[in-house]
């Protein structure tokens, strides 16, 4: 029977004309510009920006070198070189990240067991020399210190869908 409704529906084209009255109602609306880089539009927790490296609270990096996220990237954007730790641990002795390979996809922290690569809300960067697209592990641990707050908070919320 709803397919029924549904075919009835679509020859009187009523989507098309609920979709043209949206569009006339915001066509007499007065028009906001956005200040941007004064102003910004609010962010989804899920924003795919910059990458960072995380620590856990003791300071501790998290990445266990598991090499997952450079096997699933499809740009081939991550390197990572590893070495076993005096204390027996695995830990990574290069984790570059080229940013002009980069697609942000976002499959490196979905694949990513321990939270360690994550990509922050921060799209605003750029590079002024040659090679600054590589972003090296020390550089990606900054990033992941200076905006570990945000990132905690928004992983936070979005937690209930992951
Ligand atoms: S966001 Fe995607 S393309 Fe960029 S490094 Fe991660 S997996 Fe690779
Ligand atoms: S960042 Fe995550 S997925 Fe990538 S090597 Fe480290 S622990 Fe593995």
């Amino acid at each position: 029977m709803t397919s029924v409704v549904n075919y009835f529906r679509s020859l009187l084209l009523g989507e098309l004309l609920q979709g043209m009255g949206l569009t006339m109602r915001y066509m007499f609306r007065p028009k906001y510009t956005m200040r941007y880089p004064m102003e910004h539009i609010p962010k989804s927790n899920r924003f795919r920006g910059l990458h960072a490296l995380r620590r856990y609270p003791n300071g501790e990096e998290r990445c266990i070198a598991c090499k997952l996220c450079e096997a699933v990237c499809p740009a081939l954007a991550i390197t990572i070189d590893s070495a076993p730790r005096e204390d027996g641990s695995r830990r990574t002795t290069r984790y570059d990240i080229d940013l002009f390979k980069c697609i942000y996809c976002g499959f490196c922290e979905e694949s990513c067991p321990v939270d360690s690569i994550v990509e922050t809300h921060v799209h605003e960067y750029h590079f002024e020399h040659r090679g600054e697209n590589v972003v090296t592990k020390p550089q990606l641990l900054a990033i992941g210190d200076r905006f570990e707050a945000e990132i905690a908070a928004a992983r936070a919320q979005d937690a209930p869908y992951r």
